[in-house]
């Protein structure tokens, strides 16, 4: 089957909206955050662990594979729901990790894709989509987000989206009222060809019946593109959504959208196949897709603007260590800073606050003779994270 490709012109399409998104700094700075390495590190571990066809012990261990990646995250028993069913003879499992938001934690941003496969390895589907979700909740763990975001990753989908149709009505459709979900984003099979430039993502459109999402879904998938291009090198277009995980959700009418690789697709001759593995996918488009993903899911969940000092752990843990020496000095204060290529801007204010030195020649020497004995406050700011410590000068 060949997908069809709706061509959408970007620029008009965005002038219908009166609210145009507008670029963040801080929603980049976290995209930056993806890392190539840990993609590679996932895909390659994920191949390891072989045919995870539904109901195998494979496809267990893929489930505790992906467990423990949260984990090292530092989420915590809590955070995790392991959702147990049986469709067609096979039981198996769903994770869910719930991220909750500060300003409406009972409302969910859904992240999701599939991490069974059929055939082989399934590196591209659906490796390609779960070391996203794995990338996106490592970085966004200490984010504040005004919305709940739910990272799950099915299993049952080859076999005719098991395990997410059993998500919606067992545990979507399972309370009263039932969860209130904001969108539905699904990442399946973004894992690009390697003998191909992997420049284009699909943004998935939802043109199927019940027709009283689609209209929201618009503007969903509408807002998936703009991110795209704001947050990630890809450029995009549209497809139909259809035939993965989210399918079950729109069908319940919520609003959903996702992200489907641009060149492979349908026509991708590795897909459900024993070649569906790393030398045959694109591991820079895997990274550039979690660019987009990162922007686009801090958009949907709203995540802080500001960046937190806590977030940069490089920064914090290179002003955890600074020290002042000596301490209690007089003429010379000497700043020991672990990384000396890193810039930064040291000053001393008195215990009232008020600036009496500044230092922004990244000097480890300040001179302090013209100073007072008395107790203040020395800090030292690195891009945009500062750590302050009291210094007496005698
Ligand atoms: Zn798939």
């Amino acid at each position: 089957m060949f997908k069809r490709s709706i061509q959408v012109f970007f620029l008009l399409a965005i002038s219908h909206f009166t609210k145009a998104q507008t670029f963040i700094q801080a929603y980049q700075d976290r995209a930056n955050k993806v890392s190539q390495a840990n993609v590679k590190t996932y895909l390659q571990e994920f191949e390891a662990l072989g045919i995870k066809r539904t109901g195998t012990t494979q496809n267990t261990n893929a489930f505790n594979w992906i467990k423990n990646k949260y984990t090292s995250f530092g989420y915590a028993t809590a955070n995790f729901q392991e959702h147990s069913w049986t469709a067609n003879g096979v039981s198996s499992k769903n994770l869910i990790v719930t991220k909750t938001g500060t300003l409406y934690p009972n409302k969910f941003v859904i992240v999701c894709g599939h991490f069974d496969s059929i055939n082989g390895p399934g590196t591209n589907d659906n490796g390609s989509g779960t070391s996203i979700i794995l990338e996106l909740a490592r970085i966004l763990k200490d984010v504040p987000t005004d919305y709940s975001i739910k990272f799950i990753h099915f299993s049952g989908e080859e076999q005719g989206l098991l395990g997410s149709s059993r998500y919606v009505s067992q545990i979507v459709n399972g309370t009263s009222p039932k969860m209130d979900i904001k969108v539905v984003v699904n990442l399946d099979q973004v894992g690009g060809l390697a003998t191909k430039s992997n420049t284009k993502i699909y943004c998935d459109k939802d043109q199927s019946a019940p027709n009283s999402n689609n209209a929201a879904a618009a503007l969903v998938v509408q807002e998936l593109a703009n991110c795209t291009t704001l947050y990630s090198p890809l450029g995009v277009d549209f497809d139909p959504a259809e035939s993965t995980d989210y399918v079950p959700f729109q069908q319940n009418g919520e609003i959903i959208t996702g992200f489907w690789e641009y060149e492979g697709g349908y026509n991708n001759p590795f897909v459900h196949t024993a070649n569906d593995l790393y030398v045959n996918m694109d591991p820079v488009y895997v990274y550039n897709v979690g660019k987009a993903a990162v922007g686009a899911i801090q958009h949907f969940a709203v995540a802080s603007t500001t960046t937190l000092a806590v977030e940069d752990i490089s920064t914090s843990k290179i002003l955890e260590s600074v020290e002042f020496y000596p301490n209690p000095a007089k003429n010379i204060l000497n700043l020991k800073i672990a990384d000396p290529s890193k810039a930064f801007t040291f000053e001393i204010t008195d215990m009232s606050g008020s600036q009496i030195l500044i230092n922004k020649t990244n000097s480890n020497q300040i001179d302090i003779s013209h100073l007072k004995p008395g107790i203040y406050m020395g800090t030292v700011q690195m891009e945009n994270e500062k750590i302050s410590k009291k210094i007496i000068i005698e």
